[in-house]
């Protein structure tokens, strides 16, 4: 049997966020001071995504941290679906039609399906934003088309309302058949210490715009609140991964509940799984002692 794997064998790790505000919206940062604060973090990336609002900043890349270009646009909604949709569109390159400064604008009975094809079409990769804080009930997120992935933890959701954590509404998707990826991210607004809470962990060849953004389309990334996940394969019916010392490993599939290790000395830097058979999909979830979680991405079997 072939090894079955997201992440990238050859390459480098790098940290980044993929969502952030700054003062051209309603965050509290300049664009110079939020890159200053996540390269004092010691982040490889940063996507400054304003509300409506296009952001391209080559000029504050170096060789040592990388800007990518990127927007947050959301719409209405009738309570039935959800109270609003958020999505981050991150610009592809050679492909972004977009500009810096450019305002986006759209009629107010526009719709997330809409919206999403207007990123699209217009070369920007789709995040779908912080499901449990927009209260978005689960069936009318799996029929929206091109989303890349979600944010399965948003930090300024939980500093501000504890709705950060969406595993339910990122299992529900995968149970639907749909291969999304998970991330998690600031969403960092500078109001309240919302910084470095979730972040993912990109393993790419180089740290530029088009390394980066080949790795998160092909899955080499995981989403974490701070344990590192190393590696993570399907080989011989078995799921194996390594990861930073952790007190439980879960694994999670459609077709059964799942299964965890546990460690009460948190000192667990591997395991393995014996798969049933039955998985369309797996994935697994890692906790250390402070109770911070890393998510990796699902295999498709
Ligand atoms: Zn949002
Ligand atoms: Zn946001």
């Amino acid at each position: 049997m072939t090894r079955l794997a997201t992440i990238n064998e050859q390459g480098n790790w790098y940290r980044g966020n993929t969502h952030a505000h700054s003062q051209v919206s309603d965050g509290e940062y300049a664009p110079e001071m939020l890159v200053q604060a996540y390269k004092d973090l010691g982040y490889d990336f940063l996507a400054i995504t304003d509300h409506r609002t296009y952001g391209c900043y080559e000029s504050l890349s170096d060789d040592n941290f990388l800007v990518l270009p990127g927007v947050e646009l959301d719409v209405r909604v009738p309570g039935q679906e959800a109270i609003c949709h958020h999505v981050v569109g991150l610009g592809l390159p050679g492909q972004n039609k977009l500009t810096h400064g450019q305002r986006i604008t759209y009629p107010e009975n526009t719709n997330v399906r809409q919206m999403t094809a207007y990123l699209r079409a217009n070369g920007n990769l789709c995040i779908y934003a912080h499901p449990n804080w927009s209260h978005v009930y689960p069936e009318h997120m799996v029929d929206i088309p091109g989303l890349v992935a979600m944010e399965i933890f948003n930090n300024t959701c939980e500093v501000h309302t504890t709705a950060g954590s969406s595993d339910t509404w990122y299992d529900r998707m995968l149970w639907s058949g749909q291969q999304i990826w998970c991330v998690a991210c600031d969403d960092t607004h500078q109001h309240q210490p919302d910084l470095g809470g979730g972040f993912i962990r990109v393993k790419a060849e180089h740290l530029n715009h088009a390394s980066i953004m080949e790795a998160i389309l092909a899955g080499s990334f995981h989403a974490s609140q701070g344990p590192l996940i190393d590696q993570f394969h399907v080989e011989n019916g078995e799921a194996c991964i390594t990861c930073s010392a952790c007190c439980s490993i879960g694994l999670l599939a459609d077709s059964h509940p799942g299964m965890a290790l546990n460690d009460a000395s948190c000192s667990m830097t591997e395991g393995s799984f014996t798969l049933r058979g039955t998985e369309r999909y797996v994935r697994v979830v890692v906790k250390d002692s402070t109770g911070k979680k890393a998510w990796s991405q699902p295999i498709w079997l």
